[in-house]
């Protein structure tokens, strides 16, 4: 295909000429005024333009510009009879490209036009270049402004999306419907992860964004917002009821099994609910709700749905500010163990001793470990500070058997810990390091601990028990363990729950529950232990049933070191040589 090149000039034998001239490289269009070559730009497209300056009418140079607007990369070259170099410069300002002047000579005219489609070659190809580089760069900006605001496993919105979601949906409100905001975290999905493959493990988060789909009206907006996190917006609900049964949905449809690699896997969920304009017209206000509602729904357990009330926000910013305590409480020597003596019931020997962990940090001053030890449980900060308790207590026990007493040292466990890999290695470790044997550890797990994962957590005490060290099973009577299923559990001794304890003397159920359960335990070959004796008719009680041993206020509460050395004293005197009193020391003291 030849170039394309429009002729213009008034003079027909001109025209006629440069034809006649150039056809042979170049497809001519000829035209004879400013009007004509503009018709003939509306056909088609032209490389160069070779135009006469004075054309009788609209003079050329005053058709260029318009010729380079529409066509930006089309070499024009102006003739003119004209000697002067004025009419250059005009030319040349007015946007051509070269100028030759009357009387031309033929093959002058040629390189000029041959010149010219050079330069029209240079701009297309820049011209294509550039359109290129903007397809490229559109092309990325859109992948760019998608992955930030799409979650790239599931392909749902993220976070920041969802936020701009909610934040247009409060502002489009109408004030008569009510937009629901659920965060939902799913339970489970951690352990998944640490046991399939990635790929297996991104195919359940999908699944999962799936069914909330189906869950929830087609205005709604399913997000997932981080790790196990989702979120989820739905506009135009009418009210609490509504949200409540979507929630109900969306919590049966996660229950179902996933089927993954010829195994069926189920998970839970929690979620969290706020609703706007009812608890705020805040985007931001909003999820902060709805994550301290989930917050609660995960503290009562999980798999549950929760309504934001109005406080919970107040004891969530307390949970953070635990949470961020926690982690360098170690570090700031604001943790220290407690020990609480444990007695035999028949002599009132003291014979052990639990060892209860107390945290002070400056801001919230001494917490209980009721409320931290949860949190920390469920952050992980347990593992470091439950092996900090268990090696201050092995210490302790390893001192006051070098002092001639001979106690058993219990130490609390935590789920968390006995999963840790390597867990039974890091206890006989601080066994030796302590120089405290085996048998004179006892490691006290709640029924809890059991529940999940009921093989690995049986697998993991068994092994420490082969070591010869002591397992307890505490809070006896409140989870959900029944008697009959403690025969296949690798313990030594039952402790009853405090509850029981407290009114054993004033309610007849509690007697003869109490009562059966140590029977029965000690049926099992188990050893019982009550905790939270108070007073002497509890004490008088335990002994008539033959409990083996006691724990509580009335014998002492948790003490430091130095106090509970001072007990030991009292209670268990050294005979002279520097051996135990033993046997009859804790009876005559009574
Ligand atoms: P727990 O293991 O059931 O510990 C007994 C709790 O009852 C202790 O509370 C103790 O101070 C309290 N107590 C003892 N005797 C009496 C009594 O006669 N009357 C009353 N009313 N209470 C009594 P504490 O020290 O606040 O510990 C609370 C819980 O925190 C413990 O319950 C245990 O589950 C957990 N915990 C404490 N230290 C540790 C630890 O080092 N590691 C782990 N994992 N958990 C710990
Ligand atoms: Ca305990
Ligand atoms: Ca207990």
């Amino acid at each position: 295909m030849k170039p394309t090149l429009l002729i213009i000039d008034d003079e027909p034998a001109i025209r006629t000429l440069l034809t006649s001239f150039l056809e042979e490289r170049y497809d001519c269009t000829t035209a004879c005024n400013a009007a004509e070559a503009r018709a003939a730009f509306a056909e088609q497209y032209f490389n160069v333009v070779l135009s006469d300056i004075d054309l009788g009418g609209e003079t050329g140079t005053e058709l260029v510009p318009s010729i380079i607007e529409a066509s930006p990369e089309t070499a024009v070259v102006m003739i003119s009879g004209n000697r002067d170099l004025d009419d250059a410069i005009s030319s040349i300002r007015a946007g051509a490209f070269d100028y030759v002047k009357k009387p031309f000579e033929l093959d002058f005219l040629e390189m000029a036009v041959d010149r010219a489609l050079q330069h029209n070659q240079l701009l297309r190809s820049k011209r294509q270049y550039e359109t290129e580089l903007e397809h490229l760069l559109k092309k990325r900006t859109d992948q760019v402004t998608y992955l930030s605001l799409h979650d790239s496993v599931t392909g749902l919105p993220n976070s920041v999306r969802f936020r701009e979601t909610l934040a247009r949906e409060i502002e489009m409100g109408s004030g008569e419907d009510l937009i629901g905001v659920m965060l939902i975290t799913i339970e489970g999905y951690r352990k998944l992860q640490e046991t399939f493959c990635h790929a297996t493990a991104s195919d359940a988060l999908k699944e999962i964004g799936r069914r909330l789909v189906e869950c929830v009206n087609p205005r709604s907006t399913v997000a997932r917002i981080d790790g196990e996190e989702f979120a989820v917006l739905i506009p135009g609900i009418r009210d609490r009821d509504e949200l409540a049964e979507m929630a109900d949905r969306a919590l049966c449809k996660i229950r179902e099994p996933l089927f993954i690699e010829e195994d069926e896997v189920f998970l839970t969920a929690s979620i969290g609910m706020s609703i706007a304009p009812t608890d705020s017209n805040d985007a931001a206000k909003l999820i902060e709700n709805a994550s301290s509602a989930l917050l609660n729904a995960r503290e009562q357990g999980g798999d549950r749905t929760q309504f934001y009330k109005n406080g919970m926000n107040r004891a969530a910013r307390r949970r953070l500010s635990i949470e961020n305590g926690l982690r360098r409480a170690l570090d700031r020597n604001e943790v220290r163990v407690v020990y609480q003596p444990k007695a035999e019931c028949q002599t009132g020997k003291i014979v052990g001793m639990e060892a209860l962990v107390r945290w002070e940090n400056e801001e919230f001053g001494p917490i209980s470990p009721a409320e931290f030890v949860p949190i920390a449980e469920s952050t992980g900060a347990i593992v470091q500070i439950g092996e900090w308790v268990l090696d201050q207590a092995a210490e302790f026990g390893g001192d006051l058997a070098d002092l001639g007493y001979d106690l058993q040292v219990s130490v609390n466990l935590s789920e968390r810990q006995l999963r840790e890999t390597g867990f039974g290695q890091i206890v006989m470790n601080i066994l030796t390091e302590n120089e405290l044997p085996a048998d004179k550890l006892d490691l006290e797990i709640t029924e809890s601990l059991l529940m999940t994962d009921r093989e690995i957590a049986v697998k993991a005490l068994s092994e420490l028990r082969m070591q010869g060290i002591n397992i307890s099973i505490d809070d006896f009577g409140t989870g959900y363990s029944s008697l009959g299923r403690l025969k296949s559990l690798p313990l030594d001794t039952l402790k009853i729950d405090r509850t029981f304890i407290t009114d054993v003397t004033t309610d007849p159920n509690s007697a003869s529950l109490v009562l059966a359960l140590v029977t029965l335990a000690h049926n099992l070959g188990l050893k019982v232990i009550a905790e939270g004796v108070e007073t002497e008719e509890q004490l008088k009680f335990l002994k008539l049933i033959r409990c083996d041993e006691y724990q509580g206020y009335l014998l002492s509460k948790p003490i430091a070191r130095g106090e509970f050395l001072e007990l030991l004293r009292q209670r268990l005197p050294l005979p002279i040589g520097g051996q135990p009193a033993s046997k009859y020391a804790g009876r005559a003291s009574l």
